[in-house]
């Protein structure tokens, strides 16, 4: 048997908004058609649909049940991958769409946020065969008892590079409306570098810190798998950005300023211990980090700005005080950020007597400071002095 080589392409939601846009990524597809033994394509839903999806079960219900929910965000998926087929036949290229369940993608069982289990391309591989491009509906699959789950906001890079990694694809291609990766949100920082290659584990703490660029379990995977994930424009032709297995080399690869979060301080009472808490947010859904018991009967810890308001009302139902604080987290981002003082005694210089610095976290390959009155020329700043002077 001959191996296949297969290439997957993955498009976002603004590369598929309208039929225009849709006409370019049929071009996209049909311009690499010769490039590989076959063409699997991963949709997004188009533009806002999801959103809109949401809203429209919230004016129905405050508590829809998630099941419900997964049976109705996949549909937007679905409706952008048979559009895509029936414009690729037009064409006169052979396509054929095929839902998560159809392309073999077994998830557990968690509604919403359901991880990929296993996948079973035995259907994708005969379409290829047959010389088809096969059009997969990103961010869902199947559970183990027949129903249809989603896998989490932003979910469909996560089935690109999970499909990418079961056709033994050494690459992943993510097609959006942005041209790669960037040094910083270029909306805040003037005069951003795009990023050509990064390692994985960088990769991971960008999105850790907070920038939404790639959904991060489509990260882990391709680091599990070996398999690159390449970041290029839908519209614009470009080599893109490379997240791949590499020696990560010193320099300050991103910063992030993560605003769209808050610190919140629990005061607990004595009968409460203080995991209790911490069992009442999880139970409701709501993650947080830098959980702290700062002192006796108070603990603190960051949470996202968009959990805030079932925060305040979990810990009212108690009768438990809380003090609410506006923060945000900057990151600076590098293999090498931690290997030496110097990146570190640049930010608290640039945020002495601008800044309040409450706490300062070390990890892997990130320096995360959480601080008040951050504001965008300090961000400015710091790109300037740790980036690209
Ligand atoms: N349509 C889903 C969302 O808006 C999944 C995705 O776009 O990746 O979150
Ligand atoms: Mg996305």
């Amino acid at each position: 048997m001959t191996v296949m080589k297969t290439m997957v392409m993955k498009f976002g939601g603004s590369s598929v908004a309208d039929d225009t846009k849709l006409n370019l990524v049929a071009q996209r597809i049909i311009e690499n058609k010769d490039k590989a033994d076959g063409i699997v394509v991963v949709v997004s839903a188009q533009g806002k649909t999801t959103n809109n999806l949401i809203s429209e079960s919230e004016s129905l219900s405050a508590t829809p049940s998630k099941r419900e929910m997964d049976m109705l965000l996949s549909v937007g998926e679905q409706i952008t991958a048979s559009k895509l087929s029936i414009l690729l036949n037009e064409k006169g290229y052979e396509a054929i769409s095929l839902t998560g369940w159809q392309a073999g993608i077994k998830t557990n069982s968690v509604y919403e946020s359901a991880k990929i289990e296993t996948i079973y391309p035995e259907r994708i591989y005969k379409e290829l065969e047959q010389g088809k491009i096969v059009i997969v509906t990103g961010f869902q699959g199947i559970n183990d008892i027949g129903d249809i789950t989603t896998l989490g906001r932003g979910g469909s890079d996560t089935t690109a590079v999970a499909l990418a990694a079961a056709l033994e694809a050494d690459e992943c291609f993510i097609y959006s409306d942005v041209d790669g990766i960037y040094s910083a949100d270029p909306h805040v920082v003037d005069g951003v570098k795009k990023i050509d290659e990064i390692s994985f584990g960088e990769m991971q703490e960008i999105s850790d810190a907070g920038a939404k660029v790639l959904h991060d379990r489509s990260i882990q995977i391709g680091e599990r798998f070996d398999c690159s994930i390449i970041a290029k424009s839908t519209f614009v032709d470009g080599e893109g950005s490379r997240v791949c297995k590499k020696i990560e080399t010193s320099e300050v690869k991103s910063i992030v300023n993560n605003t769209k979060v808050a610190l919140v301080e629990v005061n607990t009472n004595s009968n409460i211990n203080n995991i209790e808490i911490y069992k009442d947010l999880l139970a409701n859904n709501i993650i947080v980090n830098n959980y702290k018991n700062i002192k006796d009967n108070k603990v603190s810890f960051i949470a996202l700005s968009s959990d805030i308001n079932r925060i305040q009302k979990i810990f009212e139902e108690k009768n438990l005080e809380i003090i609410i604080e506006e923060i945000s987290k900057l990151s600076v981002i590098g293999y090498g950020v931690i290997q030496d003082s110097i990146t570190l005694e640049t930010i608290l210089e640039t945020l002495n007597n601008r800044a309040e610095v409450l706490d300062i976290n070390l990890g892997q390959s990130r320096i995360e400071i959480v601080a008040k009155n951050i504001d965008d020329s300090i961000v400015n700043e710091l790109h300037q002095k740790l980036i690209t002077a």
